[in-house]
Formats: structure tokens, C-alpha cells, sequence
């Protein structure tokens, strides 16, 4: 590793101890960046890791709030605002019981190079809260939401910080909280993405990521001359990104035959297809409920409580985690290769722990690394917000062309940094060094 780089990485692991999910990610980079930094000093001399490691802003307030039995509540809010060297901060919002500020700093510290790969101008941040909507009213989650921005909105803004959905945060929450913001600012602006339709929102944006996440791999199986076609693939999740990448994997011709919750995984060996698909989403996006109960209906699946899918199926041929991060391990990628796998592409972020990708890259699996493959949904954000800005409103055909061509620049950006740095077809590298390059030159152009 590059010494400026290891003397740099040893730092953030001395002052981030409790911090292993943002240790993880800062790792992967700075090992990526290695090449980089050897051959162009102007990084150390700029202090340019040192910089990019530590957020320029960490917000942390309390959200009190009174759910309908009158009770009271406390949870923590956070906003991480990364880096915005390319432009306004940028990154979703996270309700779930997990979330902390080691979570919270590894998915902005990651958004802000996924945000250059897209070639928009948007900075990196993340934020979120520890409140779990499961099984929460719509009332409650409408009162907690309000709360929420009542801190939020003097920190945000269309110029300075765009928020926008993650875990738990999808439609209902951003409408909660953008009619919260407009109330306070009196101001009907762009300061969420993720809006629904009627108010502001963009075509495609619900199915960017996963729709996205499968355009790019598809980029990658043309290295190979592959399709999708045929394909039996493995997607975990049942939330947002899982449901459209299940939806463009049918639309190509693929069979995907598990999905999961946080409480269990179900294989259906007949595959999901677009009347299943249907049932899972008015199961999780309108009842809210669990996805066991997708065996209740359909009796060819099997359900397997506190299961991942990864070793369900007997074959399969793509795999899709689209959960959450580090949900799929060294034994799990060991059971996926020995399945027949030829192709794993990150629907979620930091899905796939440090031993899992080495078991991918050394046995020539083609490996597509969140921070680039997940990027479609962040570019049509991007999308959403010039929309906005320009008060127009594109068609489904010119959002979704858009966002294909996003994934194919993003793909070649990766093959191409990769190649130049010496390490062709290693998608990691070549995301990290082509997101770090653009960020980092902004960072010396604008001064200390
Ligand atoms: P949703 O809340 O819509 O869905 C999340 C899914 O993951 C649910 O099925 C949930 O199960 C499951 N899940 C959550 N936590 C865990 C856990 N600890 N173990 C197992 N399963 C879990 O979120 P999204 O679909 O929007 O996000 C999924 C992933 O994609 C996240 O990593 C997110 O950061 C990433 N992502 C999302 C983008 C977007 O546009 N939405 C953009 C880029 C990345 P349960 O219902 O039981 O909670």
C-alpha cells in the first residue's frame, strides 16, 4: 500500500475504533487508491485523504415526538455531511433501530464517490435516525417525520443539501417530511428527491436503483458476451431496490428465485415473476408485512426464517444483494461460486463483506461494487433535482434512457480507470479511483 495512504489509514483507525463499518469502507479506498497516490504528489501535498476522511459537518440532535396513545418518544437524528467539493450534499436518509454514526459515516463517506461517478454535480452525505417504522402507524410515522425536520430543515436546502429516501424511508416518509419543510420554510422547493409524482417528483425514480443496478450488470456480462437471458439469479431484500431489480430481471428474460426480510429468506424455484412480484409489493409497500407470508400464497416457495438467500438455490447464475450492508459473506460467496455463480452486481451498499468480494475476484466471479453499481438511483435524483430546478417534467422514456446511459458511462469510467491503473476488469479499484480523481481535483481547485 502507498505510505501516504497507510499512515493515513492507520490514523482513521485510531480515531474511529467503534467505527467498523466506516473503517471498512476508508480501507477499500485508500487500498484502491494506492496507484493513484504513488504516481501524483499532489494529493499528499494537498492533504487530500486527510480531508476526504473526515466529514465537513456531523449533525447529531434529538427528535422528540408524542405517538396517538399520547406517549412520548426520544430518538437520535443525524445528518453527516461528507463532502460537497463537487456540489450541493447529497444522500439518503436511514430510519432503522441500527443506525448509528459509524453506519452513517460509511454510506456518506461511499455516496461521495458514487455521486462522482454518476458525472452530476451533487456532494456526499447521509443521515437518518434510529426509529423503526415497522409496525408504527401512519400517524406516528407522520409525527415522528415532522419532528425530525423541525431540527432538519436549517440544515438542508436545494443549494446546500438534498435529502433523499434509504431503509425505511420511502415515499410516505418523504411526503411526511417535505410538506414538514414547506411548512416552515414556506418554500415549495426541491429539498427532497424521492417525491412522489403529483408534487415534484421524477418518473423512474422509484425504480432507478434497482432498474439501475441491472443495467449495469448487464454492462458487465457483456465483457463476457453473457445476458441475462436464461439466467437464474439470487436477489436479497423485498424493499425498494429489490422489488425493481426483480421487475428488469423478468423484463430481460432472467428467474429470480429468492428475496428476504431481516427475519427470513424465501427460494421459489419456479421464479418470481410479475404476478408474484405484484403480491410482494402490496405485501411490503401497502400492508407492511412480512415475507413469509409470499409461502402462504404461492406453495411451490419455501420459506426459511432467519435465512439469507445466498445458499437456497442449487444453481444460480447472477446474485443481487439488495438488504443491507455486509449481509453476505466469505461462506455465503463460497456457496453462490460453487453454485454456478458467474456474476454478483450491489444493489445495497457494502453488501458483501472484504473476505466475500476476495472469494468473488480470485475465483473470477465479475464483481460490481455498490458505490458504482447502485448509482442509478442517486443520478436519477440528480435527474429529479434539475427537473425541478428547470420546473419541467421529463417523459418515462427520457428518464429511463438517461439513467441507461448514466450506467453505461459508469461502467466504462471503471473499465477504463481500472485498465490505466494496471488492474483490468477489477471494478472496485477502477469505481474508487474514477469517483476519488474528479473530487479530489475539485478539492485542490477550490483551495485549502
Ligand atoms: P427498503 O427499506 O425499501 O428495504 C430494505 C430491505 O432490506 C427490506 O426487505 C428489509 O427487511 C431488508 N433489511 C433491512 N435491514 C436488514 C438486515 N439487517 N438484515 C436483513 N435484511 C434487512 O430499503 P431500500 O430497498 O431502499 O434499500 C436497500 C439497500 O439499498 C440499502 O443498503 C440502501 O442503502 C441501498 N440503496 C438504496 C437506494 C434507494 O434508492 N432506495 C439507493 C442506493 C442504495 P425488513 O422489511 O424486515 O426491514
Amino acid at each position: 500500500m502507498n505510505e501516504y495512504g497507510r499512515r493515513i489509514l492507520e490514523d482513521v483507525i485510531a480515531k474511529n475504533r467503534d467505527q467498523l463499518e466506516f473503517i471498512q469502507a476508508v480501507r477499500e479506498v485508500i487500498e484502491s487508491l494506492s496507484p493513484v497516490l504513488d504516481r501524483n504528489s499532489l494529493y499528499e501535498q494537498n492533504a487530500i485523504i486527510e480531508r476526504l476522511v473526515v466529514p465537513e459537518r456531523i449533525i447529531i440532535f434529538q427528535v422528540p415526538w408524542v405517538d396517538q396513545a399520547g406517549k412520548a418518544h426520544v430518538n437520535k437524528g443525524y445528518r453527516v455531511q461528507f463532502n460537497s467539493a463537487i456540489g450541493p450534499y447529497k444522500g439518503g436518509l436511514r430510519f432503522h433501530p441500527s443506525v448509528n454514526l459509524s453506519i452513517l459515516k460509511f454510506l456518506g463517506f461511499e455516496q461521495i464517490f458514487k455521486n462522482s461517478l454518476t458525472t452530476l454535480p451533487m456532494g456526499g452525505a447521509k443521515g437518518g435516525s434510529n426509529f423503526d417504522p415497522k409496525g408504527v402507524s401512519d400517524m406516528d410515522v407522520m409525527r415522528f417525520c415532522q419532528s425530525f425536520m423541525r431540527e432538519l430543515y436549517r440544515h438542508v436546502g436545494p443549494d446546500c443539501d438534498v435529502p433523499a429516501g434509504d431503509i425505511g424511508v420511502g415515499s410516505r416518509e418523504i411526503g411526511y417530511l417535505f410538506g414538514q419543510y414547506k411548512r416552515i420554510v414556506n418554500a415549495h422547493e426541491g429539498v427532497l428527491t424521492g417525491k412522489n409524482m403529483n408534487w415534484g417528483g421524477s418518473l423512474i425514480r422509484p425504480q432507478a436503483t434497482g432498474f439501475g443496478n441491472v443495467y449495469f450488470m448487464r454492462e458487465i456480462l457483456k465483457t463476457r458476451n453473457e445476458t441475462i437471458e436464461g439466467k437464474i439469479a439470487a436477489v436479497s431484500g423485498s424493499g425498494n431496490v429489490a422489488q425493481y431489480t426483480v421487475k428488469k430481471i423478468n423484463e430481460l428474460g432472467g428467474k429470480v428465485v429468492t428475496l428476504s426480510d431481516s427475519q427470513g429468506a424465501i427460494y421459489d424455484a419456479d421464479g418470481i415473476d410479475d404476478e408474484k412480484l405484484e403480491f410482494v409489493m402490496e405485501l411490503k409497500n401497502v400492508r407492511r408485512g412480512r415475507i413469509k407470508e409470499y409461502v402462504e400464497k404461492f406453495t411451490s416457495a419455501k420459506y426459511y426464517p432467519d435465512a439469507k438467500p445466498w445458499m437456497l438455490a442449487p444453481v444460480v447464475h447472477l446474485a443481487l444483494p439488495s438488504a443491507t450492508q455486509n449481509e453476505l459473506d466469505l461462506e455465503d460467496a463460497k456457496a453462490l461460486t460453487a453454485a454456478g455463480c458467474i456474476c454478483v452486481s450491489e444493489g445495497a451498499n457494502m453488501p458483501s463483506t472484504p473476505g466475500a468480494v476476495e472469494c468473488f475476484t480470485s475465483n473470477n466471479v465479475l464483481f460490481g461494487p455498490s458505490k458504482a453499481a447502485n448509482a442509478g438511483g442517486v443520478a436519477t435524483s440528480g435527474l429529479e433535482m434539475s427537473q425541478n430546478s428547470m420546473r419541467i417534467s421529463w417523459t418515462l422514456e427520457e428518464v429511463d434512457n438517461r439513467l441507461q446511459q448514466i450506467m453505461a458511462r459508469i461502467h466504462h469510467s471503471c473499465i477504463t480507470e481500472a485498465a490505466a491503473y494496471g488492474m483490468p476488469g477489477n471494478y472496485v479499484a477502477g469505481a474508487n479511483i474514477a469517483g476519488f480523481k474528479k473530487v479530489a481535483d475539485a478539492m485542490i481547485d477550490q483551495g485549502i
